[in-house]
C-alpha cells in the first residue's frame, strides 16, 4: 500500500531514494518534535531511523557547530589535526570500558563497519594470521549498504542482487530464543545458539576465520533483539578459543540508547572492535568511528599503516557535533535516562498485551525498544505477509502524528515489528502523548485487518 497516498501531492523532484514514495516537507524540529510545511506536528517515536538521541535543535549543540563554523570547517588530516576531533576521540574513550582507546573517525554507520571490518584483517596480516579472511555473522542482521558491510549483512532481499559482486561470508541464526517452544531455559538457549558459532568456526576451519559481528541489542533487522545473558559470555569463550576477533556492531545500540554508554556493556563480555554513528552525533552531523585496542592498531600501524580512510574522516564541524551532542548526554545524564524512561516507555507497551491480542512480544533495554505482531501469541506464528501488516500500522501511526520505525525480517521467517524509540530527553507526558497515539493506531490498525 502506498504511504504517500495519506499525504499532500509534492512537486516533482529530481531527487531520488529507494522508492518513489513521497513525503511531507519538514519545517523544523526540536526535542521530541517535528513540524512540517503545513505546520502538522508530529512526535518522533523513533528518533528519525534511532539516530535522534538527545532530541532535535539542541542549544548546546546549536552553539558548538556555530563556533565551529567561525573557526575552520574542515581541515584535511594530512595537512592538520583538529582539536575538536582530538578532544572527542579523548572523551569518548572515557565512556568505554575494556582496553578500547584508538578511534578512527568516519561519517556513518556503514563505513565505520567497513573500518573494523577491514581494521581486523590488517591485524590479521600483520600478525602472521593472513589465512583469516572469513567474517562469520547472524541471520537476520544489518550492517551497512557498502560491499563489505553487506557481505555480512543477513537480510537476504538487499544482498541477493549483489551476490556476484561480494566475498560470501557465513552466517549463523540470530538468537531469537523467544520464538522457541522447546524444553530448555532462556539460559540453555543462549548457549545453544552461541554454540552455533563454534560449530560454524570449525566447519570453515578456525585458521581461515577472521571475526564475528553482531549487534549486541539488535535494531531494525531483529526488532531490538536482546539474546539470553549466557550468550555474550558463551560467544567471547569461543572466539578467544579460536583466536576469532569479537566485533561489536553498536551504530545504533551505542551512544547510551540501551540504558548503557554501549549496549555491549550490559554483559561482562567485552569485544575487541566497535562501530558507532547514528546516535553518537545524534542527527546533528554525519559522523561514526571504528573504535579499538592499542593491540589491534599497533600492529597495523607498525606494519605501515592502516590502508584505509575517508575525505571527511574526523572532519572538524562533524567532531565538534559530536562533541557536544557527549557534553549533552554527560550533562543531562541521559544515560541513566534512557533506562528510567525506556522501563516506564516498556511496561506501558507491555501492557497493550493486555488489549492487543496481536501483540506477541515486547522487547528491548532502554530505549531501543520494539513490539512483535503475530498472528497467534502462543506459537508465534507470524501474520500473512501480503498484508504488510508493519508498513499499515506505521502509517496509521503517522496519521495519528506519531513516527514510529518497522521491519518485516525474522529469524527464517517473515515477521512484522515495531521499533518504538523515542528520543533520550522525551519527558514523562510525551511518553503518555506517544501511547495515545499509538493506541488510536493500533485501534485502527486491529479495525482495518479485522483483528
Ligand atoms: N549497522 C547497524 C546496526 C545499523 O542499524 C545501520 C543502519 O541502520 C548500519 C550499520 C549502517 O549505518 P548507515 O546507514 O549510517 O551507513
Amino acid at each position: 500500500m502506498a504511504l504517500a497516498s495519506a499525504l499532500p501531492n509534492r512537486p516533482a523532484s529530481h531527487l531520488f531514494y529507494q522508492t518513489r514514495q513521497r513525503r511531507p516537507l519538514v519545517e523544523r524540529a526540536e526535542g521530541v518534535w517535528f513540524w512540517d510545511s503545513d505546520g502538522r506536528r508530529y512526535l518522533d517515536g523513533s528518533s528519525g531511523a534511532m539516530v535522534s538521541n538527545i532530541g532535535h535543535s539542541h542549544p548546546h549543540v546549536v552553539e558548538a557547530m556555530r563556533r565551529q563554523i567561525g573557526k575552520a570547517t574542515f581541515a584535511y588530516r594530512l595537512h592538520f589535526e583538529n582539536e575538536a576531533a582530538e578532544t572527542l576521540a579523548a572523551k569518548l574513550v572515557g565512556h568505554l570500558t575494556g582496553d578500547l582507546s584508538r578511534v578512527f573517525f568516519v561519517s556513518g554507520g556503514s563505513e565505520a563497519v567497513e573500518s573494523c571490518l577491514k581494521l581486523a584483517r590488517q591485524y590479521a596480516v600483520a600478525t602472521g594470521q593472513g589465512s583469516r579472511y572469513k567474517v562469520i555473522s547472524r541471520f537476520p542482521s544489518y550492517h551497512g549498504c557498502t560491499l563489505g558491510a553487506l557481505a555480512v549483512t543477513g537480510y537476504t532481499a538487499l544482498t541477493a542482487p549483489f551476490a556476484p559482486m561480494m566475498q560470501e561470508m557465513p552466517k549463523i541464526p540470530a538468537p531469537t530464543a523467544y520464538l522457541d517452544r522447546d524444553a530448555l531455559t532462556m539460559e540453555q538457549r543462549g548457549l545453544k545458539y552461541a554454540d552455533l558459532l563454534e560449530r560454524e568456526i570449525l566447519a570453515q576451519g578456525p585458521e581461515t576465520v577472521l571475526a564475528f559481528i553482531m549487534e549486541p541489542v539488535g535494531g531494525a533487522s531483529t526488532g531490538a533483539l536482546v539474546a539470553p545473558d549466557s550468550y555474550y559470555g558463551r560467544v567471547r569463550e569461543i572466539c578467544d578459543r579460536h583466536g576469532v576477533l569479537l566485533i561489536y556492531d553498536e551504530v545504533m545500540s551505542g551512544a547510551g540508547r540501551t540504558g548503557r554508554f554501549l549496549g555491549g556493556d550490559h554483559w561482562a563480555a567485552r569485544p575487541d572492535l566497535v562501530a558507532l554513528s547514528k546516535g553518537f552525533a545524534a542527527g546533528y552531523s554525519p559522523l561514526g568511528a571504528a573504535v579499538a585496542p592499542d593491540r589491534i592498531v599497533e600492529p597495523v600501524l607498525d606494519a605501515g599503516g592502516f590502508l584505509h580512510g575517508f575525505t571527511y574522516a574526523g572532519n572538524p564541524l562533524a567532531c565538534a557535533a559530536g562533541l557536544a551532542v557527549l557534553e549533552v548526554i554527560e550533562n543531562e545524564g541521559l544515560v541513566a535516562r534512557a533506562a528510567s524512561r525506556g522501563d516506564l516507555l516498556k511496561s506501558k507497551l507491555a501492557l497493550l498485551m493486555e488489549r492487543y491480542p496481536f501483540i506477541g512480544d515486547v522487547r528491548g533495554k532502554g530505549l531501543l525498544l520494539a513490539f512483535e505482531l503475530v498472528a497467534d501469541r502462543e506459537t508465534m506464528a507470524p501474520l500473512e505477509p501480503s498484508l504488510n501488516a508493519h508498513a499499515r500500522l506505521v502509517e496509521r501511526a503517522f496519521e495519528q502524528g506519531l513516527i514510529v520505525y518497522s521491519r518485516r525480517t525474522r529469524g527464517g521467517r517473515a515477521g512484522d515489528h515495531i521499533l518504538v524509540c523515542p528520543p533520550m530527553v522525551v519527558s514523562e507526558s510525551e511518553i503518555d502523548e506517544l501511547m495515545a497515539m499509538l493506541t488510536a493506531a493500533l485501534d485502527a490498525f486491529a479495525a482495518e485487518l479485522k483483528l
